[in-house]
Formats: structure tokens, sequence, C-alpha cells
């Protein structure tokens, strides 16, 4: 059992908790991720090792209360116990000094580009942050950023706190005033493909994190496959990091959409309409498998 030694929320929605880990701690790299189960017979579900402590033996993973499982795991309080814990999983990232290094990220992804940003700036890179939220009450770990980036960009949507807009009008700005060796983007398929593109065209590196939906987290399941450079790759094992020119944003796209479109007619016992939208025939096709 894995105790909840803190907790704290940190903007609308979003929550740490600090939870006992000791061997998860001592192992974990940055860009890493746990498999976590609140209770027995719950889902679990994958969440990002933002920050270890190893001599209090603690890992910390930030999250968005979006729906039933991160809503459980909002809801445990201090001294409580989470039921399982696996990790660490997934491909750490690699880090290496890499000059100017652009971190930009969105959302929750802001939470899952920290250690990353953190491990670049240890390495010796001059490190850019971006981020950006829908307002300034979703936005989160400004100051985190702040510390361990040579300079921070914010960006708001509604233009509530900083500059208003979207984090990628900044980041355009940026890429064309001045040299940049390497680029890594977490958040939006948006946000990632639009920032990829760019970069393409630049020829600069960049790395981004995909989030499909896992199930096993171990490379069993094949929910979380995702296309990079003409081949199928399981996100939980081969992930989540990838070479951002490499990922086939559209497929991406394609199958979120259709797992969420069969999440939706599950719970409201409907079946998928294949008109519906382009995910439609494959949302179709699997609920095919699922009601057998
Ligand atoms: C490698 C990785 C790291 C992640 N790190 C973070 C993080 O640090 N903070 C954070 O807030 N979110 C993170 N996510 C997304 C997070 O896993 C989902 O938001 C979460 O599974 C939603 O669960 P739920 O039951 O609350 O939501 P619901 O929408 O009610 O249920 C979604 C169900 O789909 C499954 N699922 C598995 N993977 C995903 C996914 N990627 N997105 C949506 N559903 C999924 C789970 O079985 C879950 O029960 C990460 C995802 C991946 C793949």
């Amino acid at each position: 059992m894995f105790e909840i030694v803190n907790r704290q929320i940190l903007s609308e929605g979003i929550k740490r908790i600090d939870v006992q880990a000791k061997d998860i701690a001592r192992k974990a790299k940055p860009g890493q991720f746990v498999a976590v189960c609140p209770e027995e017979g719950d889902e679990k579900i994958p969440l990002t090792i933002v920050d270890t402590d190893t001599s209090r033996g603690t890992i910390s993973f930030i999250f968005h209360e979006k729906g039933q499982t991160t809503g459980k795991l909002g809801s445990l309080p201090i001294n409580e116990s989470i039921y399982s814990i696996v990790g660490p999983l997934g491909s750490p990232a690699r880090i290496e000094k890499k000059g100017n290094v652009i971190c930009i990220a969105t959302g929750v992804g802001i939470a899952q580009i920290l250690p990353i940003a953190r491990a670049y700036s240890k390495e010796g890179s001059k490190v850019i942050g971006i981020i950006g939220a829908k307002s300034k009450r979703k936005l989160m770990l400004e100051s985190q950023m702040r510390i361990c980036c040579n300079k921070i960009f914010v960006a708001t949507e509604d233009g509530s706190y900083e500059r208003k807009g979207l984090a990628t009008d900044i980041f355009k700005k940026i890429i064309n005033e001045q040299e940049v060796n390497l680029v890594y983007a977490i958040g939006s398929v948006e946000m990632m493909e639009a920032v990829c593109s760019v970069t393409k065209e630049k020829k600069i590196k960049t790395f981004v994190q995909l989030n499909p939906v896992m199930v096993d987290c171990m490379g069993m399941c094949g929910s979380c496959r995702v296309k990079v450079g003409g081949e199928m790759k399981h996100a939980c094992i081969e992930g989540p990091e990838f070479d951002g020119h490499k990922v086939d944003f559209k497929e991406f796209k394609m199958r979120t959409q259709a797992l969420e479109e069969l999440d939706e007619c599950h719970s409201h016992k409907l079946q998928p309409n294949p008109q519906k939208k382009e995910s439609g025939p494959l949302a179709k096709y699997l609920w095919g498998f699922l009601k057998d």
C-alpha cells in the first residue's frame, strides 16, 4: 500500500499528491510514469512522475480531476493509502546538453514537462519555458517553471494573466527571433502538431509526449498504439516520448476520438454512428468487439 503523505490543490480541478513509494522514487527518471489504481477493483490510470524525493522515499503526481478514477484519487485524504502503484513505466526522456531548448506545455502538460525542463537545465542547457492555459485560474506550476527555466513566457487564452492568446503564438515569435537547438512539447494534440509543423520546416529536433488511452500500461493490450515513422509503436513501453516529426498526428487524433466516442456510447448505451465523425467507422468497428 502506498500512503498519501501530502495533497495540495494547485489550480481549478488540478491536484498534487505525494505518496510513499520508496522503490519507485529510487528508480524513476524524467519522462516516466506510473499506473495508479486508487482502490481495489478500480481502473488503473497512467500518471507522470512529476517529482521524486529519495530521502523521504516519495513520488508526486499532479492530475486533472476529469473522470471517475482521477476524481477518486483526488478525494483520498492524507494518511489514506492508494491500493496499487506500478512503475516506473515507459522509456525515460532522452536528456542531453543541447544549447537553447524550448519547453512548451499547455494545461496539465505543464506538470508533465516540469521534470523534463529541470533535467535539461541540470544537464547545462539554456531552457526557455512557454506555458499556456485557458485562464489564470487554470494555470499551474508557474513558479516551479520559473525556477528551472532561464526565461519563461506565459499565455492565457482569455487574457486574464500575462499575454492573451495561445502558447504557440509566443512560440512562433521566439523561434523566429533566436537560435533554438531543441524543442520539447507536451499538451493538446493540436498544440504539439502546430509546434512540430514549425520545427519540421526549420529542421529543429522536436520531442513530444503522447498520452493515448492506456489500459494495461505494459505493452500487452495494444490500446496505446500510435503510428510513428510509419510503424505502430506501443506508447506505454516505446514512449511516451517520440520524435515529433515522425508522429502521425492525424491517425493519433482519429484513434483518440474513436475511443472517446466508444466510451460515450458505452456509458449512454448507444451504438456509434459511423457517419458522425471521421473516427466513426473505427469506433463502429471496435464496438463489434466490445459487444461480443
Ligand atoms: C503516459 C501518460 C501520462 C499521463 N500523465 C498524466 C498526468 O501527469 N496528469 C494528468 O492529469 N493526466 C495524465 N495522463 C492522462 C490520464 O491518464 C487520464 O486523464 C486519466 O486516465 C483519466 O482517467 P479518469 O478515470 O479520471 O477519466 P475518464 O475519462 O472517466 O476515464 C478514462 C478511462 O480511460 C482510460 N485511460 C487510460 N489512459 C488514458 C488517457 N491517456 N486519457 C484518457 N483516458 C485514459 C482509463 O482506464 C480511464 O479509466 C497521462 C496519460 C498518459 C498516457
